[in-house]
């Protein structure tokens, strides 16, 4: 019979569902096939076992087969591990969607919030071989055929927000979309912590939880964290999307995955001196449409016209008043032109969601990332675990595309806190594992960490090739991270730990540790701490404290090799508070405990 439709509706509906190109169709055709199959999508811990009972059909089981496999992972405990938590998520972006689903996984009845109505998002998001791994496990190919298709390497955010939310709810993943998170709301005596939506009548205002998990994106942070700002050179980025019509021309152009300014001087001098454009890179990545993404210098924005005057301050130089943006639309078509050899002639822009050329530009001077990963508050007894994930955590560099990558580790280590809290573990060492892991983060790259991707699960230890769930110690976190009623912060943990390296180092010339950070600049102090434990090891009288690389370079290289303890940052970078507070443990620990 050549007719391959199938005759069964449900299964009509679910061939509708896996194609839907939009998030309201996902929800529509999914509705539909609940209905078709009389299955309660909120019976969150059976739905998917039903579903998979319900639904005899060859494509579906495709689908459950990859799921089932990620399930049978031991660190779900057959789906019990988190069986009694609530969590709530806020933001349907890939992050908070991915960790949905590794909840969920875990046997939690999960709740996602997103204030958007529908996906619409062209940008392009680079894919590290691990998260294309990743996704391919969780059936990518049966809900996005083009999906890893030859040397792909990249998905806009929206075909993968729209693979995930698929995922989500067979998995039995309850997800609103239009609704706004605007607050916790504290437990009262019956009720346990709520929050507060917008609408506020919305039925998801009900759901009490014991865990939130917060994956709004950009630099939306809950009550609690805080972020800070590293401040670097100016790096202004440009995004441009151009409509793909798929014609045979433009499927021969090739891709330029990441071309830096150090690699290819010609090609950047070329299109300096036929366009005046400067760049330090580019990327093009064809998708739903051509997206280019590329920063730019100054000098040559403020020549074609794109910024009207020049400021030091970078908010005030990229303020939308200093933009021109027929100029804007003109440098990104010019750059897209050149770097594509011209092959692609016919550039007409893609439209973004207000119904404007799809071209921003942002500025990456300033990159954030938030202070803590997770804390505990505990009202009326009742305590909630707040995690964040994705952007809102560490705020990726999207040349570099570090947005996916440290994006789903985060997910995972943020999931594999949760199991902890699940299980019972002590709410302090929840954190400060969570804490531990938090440290790595931005040092993570395909090079440090594991390659067998096969193996990777929440579990840290099957990802990080150097993973110390203890770097962090639990009196650490103690008063920062546990907000009781009625107690104030304080900083008891790191408190102890400046106190002990004061009194290590007093005596010493040019030595004076007043905090994590300023105090550790010119390495001497690091090279006093080696000294008072280990004389033999350094030449203290040799140092010059105005020679601060050369200080450093020595303290690290010889706390490494006599101590075992790596380096956390470079002889010459700012120095990270927190990065700071764990090496010094670690020194400390090492030199003060007995040898295991
Ligand atoms: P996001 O994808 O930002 O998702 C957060 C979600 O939370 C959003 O859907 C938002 O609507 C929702 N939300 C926020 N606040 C609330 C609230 N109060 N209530 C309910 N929902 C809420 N990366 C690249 O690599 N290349 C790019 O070109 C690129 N372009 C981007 C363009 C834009 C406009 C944005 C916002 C991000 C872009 N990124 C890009 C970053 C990339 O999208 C993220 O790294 C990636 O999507 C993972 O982010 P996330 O899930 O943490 O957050």
């Amino acid at each position: 019979m050549a007719n391959k439709e199938p005759v069964n509706p449900s299964h009509a509906t679910f061939d509708l569902f896996v194609q839907a190109k939009t998030c309201q169709e996902v929800k529509k055709h999914f509705t539909e096939l609940c209905r078709q199959l009389q299955l309660d999508p909120k019976d969150y811990s059976n739905f998917y076992t039903k579903l998979k009972e319900s639904l005899n059909y060859w494509k579906a089981k495709a689908v459950w087969t990859k799921l089932d496999k990620r399930a049978s992972q031991d660190v779900y405990e057959q789906g019990k591990a988190c069986a009694q938590n609530k969590c709530l998520v806020l933001g349907a972006g890939p992050c908070g969607l991915r960790t949905a689903i590794e909840l969920s996984l875990l046997g939690a009845q999960v709740v996602v919030l997103e204030k958007r109505e529908e996906f619409t998002r062209n940008n392009v998001l680079h894919l590290w071989p691990f998260t294309i791994y990743d996704i391919r496990e969780l059936g990518a190919k049966k809900f996005y055929g083009k999906f890893c298709s030859g040397s792909l390497d990249h998905i806009s955010i929206r075909q993968l927000q729209l693979i995930l939310l698929k995922v989500c709810l067979i998995l039995g993943v309850e997800v609103h979309t239009g609704v706004e998170y605007k607050g916790l709301i504290e437990p009262s005596v019956e009720k346990g912590w709520m929050a507060k939506l917008e609408p506020p009548s919305h039925p998801a205002a009900a759901f009490q939880f014991d865990v939130f998990i917060s994956a709004g994106g950009g630099r939306f942070v809950p009550e609690g964290f805080k972020h800070k700002g590293l401040r670097g050179q100016l790096a202004i980025g440009i995004t441009a999307n151009f409509v793909n019509r798929n014609t045979a021309a433009e499927i021969q152009v090739p891709e330029i995955s990441g071309v830096a300014r150090i690699y290819n001087q010609k090609f950047f001098q070329d299109l300096l001196n036929e366009t005046d454009i400067d760049l330090e890179n580019i990327v093009y990545y064809k998708d739903d449409t051509h997206y280019f993404v590329m920063t730019a210098k100054r000098k040559s924005l403020l020549k074609r016209g794109v910024i009207k005057q020049d400021y030091s301050d970078a908010d005030q130089l990229l303020a939308p008043a200093n933009v021109d943006h027929a100029a804007l639309y003109l440098y990104a078509h010019d750059a897209a032109y050149f770097s594509t050899g011209g092959q692609l002639p016919d550039l007409q822009f893609a439209l973004n969601p207000a119904g404007q050329r799809d071209v921003a530009m942002f500025d990456f001077t300033c990159m954030h990332r938030a202070e803590h990963a997770s804390l505990v508050r505990e009202r009326r007894g009742k305590k909630l675990l707040i995690a964040l994930v994705g952007d809102c955590l560490m705020e990726p560099f999207w040349p570099l595309g570090t947005g996916i990558a440290r994006g789903f580790m985060a997910s995972f280590d943020t999931a594999w806190t949760v199991r902890s809290w699940g299980m019972g573990v002590q709410h302090m060492t929840v954190i400060a594992e969570r804490e531990s892991m938090y440290q790595l983060l931005s040092q993570t790259t395909t090079e440090n960490t594991s390659k067998k991707y096969p193996l990777y699960s929440i579990d840290p230890k099957t990802r990080y090739q150097r993973i110390n769930l203890s770097a962090i110690h639990t009196r650490q976190v103690k008063k920062p991270f546990i907000k009781a009623e009625g107690k104030s912060d304080t900083m008891s943990g790191f408190n102890e730990l400046l106190r002990w390296c004061q009194n290590s180092t007093r005596g010493y010339d040019n030595v004076n540790i007043k905090d994590f950070s300023q105090s550790w600049k010119s390495g001497l102090a690091l090279c006093a701490l080696i000294h008072h434990f280990k004389p033999h090891l350094i030449d203290i009288s040799s140092l010059d404290e105005a020679n601060r690389v050369h200080n450093n370079q020595l303290a690290f290289s010889v706390i490494n090799k006599e101590l075992g303890i790596p380096p956390v940052m470079s002889p010459s970078s700012q120095i990270d508070k927190l990065s700071m507070v764990v090496y010094l443990t670690q020194i400390k620990d090492a030199v003060t405990l007995p040898p295991k």
